[in-house]
């Protein structure tokens, strides 16, 4: 699927002196990647690096395949008319992979502006632990086997919660407890290789392909990922919110049924419980008409009573929501929107955008893209 490169994440960390080099060859990458083809002035005016600057980081970006030369601009104005400079998303390849789903691990190849080339996937088997990390290695390997470009980075969205170094701290369903995936998947396959948990990567997905913030303007989004698990990504100022132990988004067990039914934590009346796909499904299994909208109005009234007080504390300006659309869609979405707008401030609700993501089922591949585009070439 082609898919439109949005804007840049915000970087989180201090530029130092001897890192300018980096960072400006990142602007001017951001530029060509988000705004298309430009003349070397234009790109001087709008990172405001000088001519001679823009210049040399030109001709190392041609020199490497990441940007070309692409003729000349019709000149409207007086003058020798400009040449213009373009992104080469064909430059290299990226891998990703999504071990999400319940019964298999999902995979790809993408292009560098998020063109899903191929797919691949291996049945999971029941398989955790190192079996597990094997599987997804084995598919990873595949995958690269399969595109004759050079391979940018690998990029995983894991279930659980994930840090910053790419080790799985808790993924109960994989049985994953402190698993180094990045450095097993890195010595496997001898390429960068970065790791995040599934939703947060879902967010930068909407962030750089979905539109995310774009027609709203909402510097503040979340992105609510439901399927054999909730979860959620926070982007604030075009920021991932991670959290002190990288948990940020973990919303899927707080209580919103009381009493409740069951859950796997433990307690019950989780949001999960009411939420997740697979007990979503089997509360609506044989029911039709009515009954069946009122199973969906529910389940969306709880999630609107839980994402308000995250809604208002931050003050989001846009809700995502990736899953099922026969799900999320109709009945769930619209008693989610009149839970929320009915507890916050009618100055947060009123401008408070709430919808489905478009991405579907690639999100949290091209989320993973996101990962590699911007740990390799400083893009989003
Ligand atoms: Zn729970």
């Amino acid at each position: 699927m082609p898919a439109t490169p949005g804007r840049a994440l915000r970087p989180t960390t201090k530029v130092m002196p001897g890192q300018a080099r980096v960072y400006n060859r990142s602007l001017v990458l951001q530029s060509l990647y988000s705004d298309g083809p430009q003349s070397r002035a234009d790109l001087a005016r709008v990172t405001s690096l000088t001519p001679v600057t823009i210049g040399a980081l030109v001709s190392e970006l041609i020199t490497e395949g990441l940007a070309v030369e692409l003729g000349t601009r019709s000149a409207a104005r007086v003058g020798k008319p400009a040449t213009l400079v373009g992104f080469e998303p064909s430059a290299a390849h990226i891998v990703s992979l999504d071990l999400s789903p319940d019964a298999v691990f999902r995979g790809a190849v993408l292009d560098l502006a998020g063109t899903v080339l191929t797919t691949a996937e291996v049945p999971r088997n029941g398989r955790i632990g190192q079996a597990a990390a094997d599987a997804a290695s084995g598919l990873a390997r595949d995958l690269v086997a399969r595109t004759d470009r050079p391979v940018l980075g690998i990029g995983v969205g894991s279930p659980g919660v994930v840090d910053s170094e790419g080790v799985v701290l808790n993924a109960p369903n994989l049985g994953w407890s402190g698993m180094p995936l990045a450095e097993v998947l890195n010595q496997a396959l001898d390429r960068p290789v970065y790791v995040a948990n599934d939703a947060n990567v879902a967010a930068l997905a909407e962030h750089s392909f979905g539109g995310a913030g774009s027609s709203s303007q909402a510097s503040g989004v979340l992105v609510l990922t439901v399927g054999l698990g909730v979860g959620a990504g926070i982007l604030l100022d075009g920021a991932l919110v991670r959290g002190d132990r990288f948990a940020a988004g973990e919303i899927g067990h707080l209580i919103v049924e009381e009493p409740g039914l069951p859950c796997a934590c433990g307690r019950s009346g989780c949001l999960e419980r009411v939420l997740a796909v697979p007990h979503l499904r089997e509360r609506l299994a044989d029911l039709s008409g009515p009954e069946r909208q009122e199973v969906l109005t529910q389940a969306g009234t709880s999630l609107g009573i839980a994402l308000a007080p995250v809604i208002s504390t931050l003050d989001l300006g846009e809700v995502v929501l990736t899953g099922p659309p026969d799900l999320l869609g109709g009945a769930l979405l619209e008693a989610a929107s009149t839970a929320l707008r009915r507890r916050v401030l009618p100055v947060v609700g009123t401008a408070l955008i709430l919808r489905l993501s478009t991405l579907h089922e690639n999100s949290i591949l091209l989320g993973s893209a996101v990962l590699v585009l911007s740990g390799e070439l400083g893009v989003s």
